[in-house]
């Protein structure tokens, strides 16, 4: 997944406890054998391989992995697409010459990404790809959905009190003894640049700030994230950060990638008509930045330097 997976937990047994993490790290190498896009054997490879020829039976991982992205895709309309390979093949490559793609090139690859054209039998437990040459991409979703599973396998053993942080990816138990939560300062776009980070005091629950500084490329002076806006087949471009809180690190994690490409007020609204989902977010302007908070966002991270 191209991360590390961090682990923090308060336990009364030491020996317990690190067998506890070394079980939760072994379910996410087992997830990263399920959803890689960098590794040809991996189950989502194989479904992109066959799946196109005749509904693919999966395991119940990428099943519900795939169902929660689709669910998400329904609610941004789009903006979230885990179809998006296609692109993301062009603009990888973008990363590496330096040059924007080719225009047939893009047209033929947006022709390819659609929610829509996946299709999931819940009977069969299997998968269909309307159309060959159809790739799936969980990037946007995967270090979410693993940081969740790794969360609720430690949970299981009995230890509530964990955080599972995975790059920008943050699931949150109980909160340490006598605290009132764990800490998380947020990476945004402004901090990076410099600002006061904006610390929040969590516990059941889950944060995600899309919109990594380091992961862009610079084309004719304009910089193009690694976030690309399916309707377009564009990469986005600009200084941003989208920090988004939920139950679940699976749903900040893919809505996080959804709000930083719908309009930041469409954003807002889808935000606000999900319960127990807020958002943040800090947008370059002219000169400074601008910051904007949905409703229910937790502690205030608006009105800081
Ligand atoms: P980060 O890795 O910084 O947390 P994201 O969670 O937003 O960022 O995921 C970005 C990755 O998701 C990209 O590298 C790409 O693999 C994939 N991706 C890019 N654009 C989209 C999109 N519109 N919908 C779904 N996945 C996307
Ligand atoms: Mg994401």
């Amino acid at each position: 997944m191209g991360t590390i997976f961090h682990i923090e937990l308060y336990a009364t047994d030491d020996a317990y406890a690190s067998k506890a993490a070394e079980a939760a790290f072994a379910r996410a190498e087992e997830l990263e054998q399920i959803m890689s896009d960098y590794r040809e054997d991996s189950e989502l490879m194989r479904l992109a391989r066959e799946g196109a020829r005749a509904p693919f039976p999966v395991s119940d991982d990428l099943y519900d992995v795939l169902a929660k992205s689709i669910r998400i895709s329904g609610l941004s309309h789009g903006a979230f697409d885990v179809t998006i390979g296609p692109l993301v093949a062009l603009w990888r490559e973008a990363r590496t010459t330096g040059r924007f793609p080719d225009s047939s090139d893009l047209a033929k690859a947006k022709a390819l990404v659609d929610y829509r054209n996946l299709e999931l039998d819940p009977v069969h437990h299997s998968v269909f790809l309307k159309h060959s040459g159809m790739k799936l991409d969980l990037g946007a979703i995967g270090k979410g959905y693993a940081a969740d599973k790794m969360l609720a396998l430690l949970q299981s053993r009995g230890l509530r009190l964990a955080m599972v942080v995975a790059g920008g990816e943050v699931a949150i138990g109980a909160p340490p003894p006598g605290e009132a939560g764990w800490k998380v300062a947020i990476d945004t776009a402004d901090t990076q640049a410099g600002g006061v980070p904006c610390t929040l005091v969590l516990h059941d629950a889950a944060i995600s700030t899309s919109g990594d500084s380091k992961q862009f490329v610079e084309i004719n002076g304009k910089r193009y994230s690694h976030v690309i806006d399916p309707h377009t087949g564009v990469a986005l471009e600009g200084m941003a950060s989208t920090t988004v809180f939920a139950r679940d690190a699976s749903i900040t994690d893919a809505l996080g990638t959804a709000l930083s490409v719908l309009p930041v007020a469409e954003g807002i609204r889808l935000a606000e008509s999900l319960p127990g989902v807020a958002v943040y977010m800090v947008r370059r302007a002219e000169n400074g930045w601008k910051r904007y908070s949905s409703r229910g966002f937790p502690g205030s991270c608006l009105g800081r330097n």
